[in-house]
């Protein structure tokens, strides 16, 4: 069945083990016939010892653009090079803003669940959140990460997880945030969830906190669908469900963007296994059958999918994963490759099959993303100190500094407690506190000039390190409170 107009894909090995996985996924993707054409790509360890700090050349960068699509294999950062992972940067470079990352029961794969048919996906934002890396030391002893969350953002990755739904025939979402604790952020993408939830009547939408979201996963893992989450709720919960089913060797996953798609194993480069032909190479072959339904390739994808399930239900050719690797019973990875080349067109008699079709990527507006308020004013300003008073004194000396300015403090507080005015808390502080100051006249909006003159005068007693305006939209203040604060 093989095809006239071949469909290009960057192939990158990878690293570790990503040889052998990819040499297998690519055997079985060539020998039913999906009309693939690699263009062979480097990527990772030998790029960032070429001198090369993102670990990604231009070649394949060029060829990345061109194709669209990548299957790739895991890539390692050598100690010593590059300061980023290759992986990381593939993945921003090319916006792909949605980790997906499907786990079911395998036949022959027993676990602590097997029988419960745990049948999953965690989409995960794969851009924002910590992940961002924008981090900075606020003084020699305590250091910060910004949590940033956008509303753009969260609205693609829902989206793209209601469509999941609505490609692979699943009934529900569950949205995991933290937005009980991060009213703001994790707030943002469980509003912004709850809005386009309205677009998907057909598919049952629902919240759940991540803390009891990881927990249900392990009571009650088949109750859930579709799980979309922000970006380092998902990095966890993912790899709680690739357990769940038998480990790394099961987990595959796409990096999906509005223009590029990224297919790749979730686990890494294994060393210790690296060229012995042992590895379990699933990961990465169901990483290829996710591409090619994808690439609109269905048959041949269920082609792969049947005849893998059909080697594992037979358990004759078994990975030592599976079976343990000193068992005497565990296959080669190129034995496993041939095994499941030699089952297409059977069927499996348990795994349940699936009905697939063409997954809607969300493609928003390229226009820079924004929100517009009718009324917007600044209310006051988050000044951060370095000092190594206790609240009592920096808390009066500020207030004298806030003289016959527009502001005055309102309180400080320490690691998110107030600690001034005291309200009898036992703060353990450290040399970094947020001492908030409000806008005299409560109906002001105040200019930059206004907080200008507050920072020249603070400035000139105590180290600052970073100021934030407290914004109200539309009436709505942008800012929290500190833990105590009335
Ligand atoms: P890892 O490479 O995923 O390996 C952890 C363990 O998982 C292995 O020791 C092995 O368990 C099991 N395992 C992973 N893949 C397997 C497979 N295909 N078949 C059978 N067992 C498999 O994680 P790591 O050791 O933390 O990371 C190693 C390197 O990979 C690091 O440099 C990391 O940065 C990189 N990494 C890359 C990616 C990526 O490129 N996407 C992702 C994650 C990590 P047992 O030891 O129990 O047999």
């Amino acid at each position: 069945m093989a095809e006239l107009t071949k469909i290009p894909v960057t192939l990158i090995p990878g690293d570790g083990i990503g040889p052998e996985c990819i040499e297998s996924a690519r055997r079985i993707i060539d020998a039913v016939g999906a009309g693939i054409e690699w263009e062979i790509c480097d990527a990772g360890e030998s790029v960032f010892k070429r001198g090369i700090p993102s670990g990604v050349p231009r070649e394949t960068i060029d060829s990345i653009r061109r194709t669209r699509c990548v299957l790739k294999g895991p890539l390692g950062t050598p100690v010593g090079y590059g300061e980023k992972s290759a992986n990381v940067t593939l993945r921003k470079l090319f916006e792909t803003f949605a980790n997906v990352r499907p786990v079911r029961e395998m036949p022959g794969v027993p676990t602590p669940y097997s029988g419960r048919g745990i049948d999953l996906v965690v989409v995960r934002e794969n851009v924002e959140d910590l992940y961002a890396g924008i981090e900075h030391m606020q003084t020699p002893s305590v250091a910060q990460c910004l949590k940033l969350i956008s509303h753009k953002g969260s609205e693609k990755v829902t989206r793209l997880a209601f469509e999941l739904a609505r490609s692979e025939g699943r009934k529900s979402v569950a949205c995991a945030t933290k937005s009980n604790i991060m009213k703001l952020t994790e707030g943002m993408f469980k509003r912004t969830f709850e809005a386009v939830a309205k677009e998907y009547p057909d598919i049952q939408a629902w919240h759940v906190i991540v803390d009891n979201c990881a927990h249900q996963l392990v009571k009650k893992p088949e109750q859930f669908d579709i799980i979309v989450t922000t970006n380092m709720n998902g990095d966890i919960l993912s790899d709680l469900t690739s357990a769940l089913i038998g480990g790394l060797g099961f987990a595959p996953s796409a990096n999906l963007g509005s223009e590029v798609a990224i297919f790749e194993a979730v686990h890494g480069t294994a060393p210790k296994y690296a060229g012995k032909n042992l590895i379990n190479p699933t990961a990465v072959i169901l990483s290829g059958v996710m591409m090619l339904r994808y690439l609109g390739k269905f048959d041949a994808a269920a082609t792969i999918e049947n005849a893998l399930l059909v080697t594992l239900e037979e358990g004759k050719c078994r990975t030592g994963d599976v079976v343990g690797y000193d068992s005497g019973l565990a296959c080669t990875t190129t034995e496993y490759t041939e095994a499941i080349i030699a089952n297409f067109g059977k069927t499996p008699r348990t795994a349940p099959v699936r009905e697939y079709k063409p997954l809607v990527i969300p493609r928003p507006s390229p226009a820079l993303a924004t929100i517009h308020p009718t009324k917007r004013r600044v209310v006051g300003a988050d000044i951060f100190i370095e000092s190594e008073l206790l609240p009592v004194p920096l808390g009066q000396s500020l207030e004298a500094l806030a003289e016959g300015t527009a502001l005055k403090l309102k309180m400080i507080s320490n690691r998110g407690t107030q600690v001034y005015p005291d309200k009898g808390t036992l703060t353990d502080c450290v040399d970094h506190y947020r001492c908030r100051f409000i806008a005299r006249d409560p109906n002001a909006d105040l200019t930059d000039q206004d907080i200008y003159t507050l920072l020249q005068k603070v400035g000139a007693v105590h180290r600052w390190m970073h100021i934030e305006k407290l914004p109200e939209f539309d009436g709505q203040p942008g800012f929290t409170k500190a833990q105590g604060e009335d």
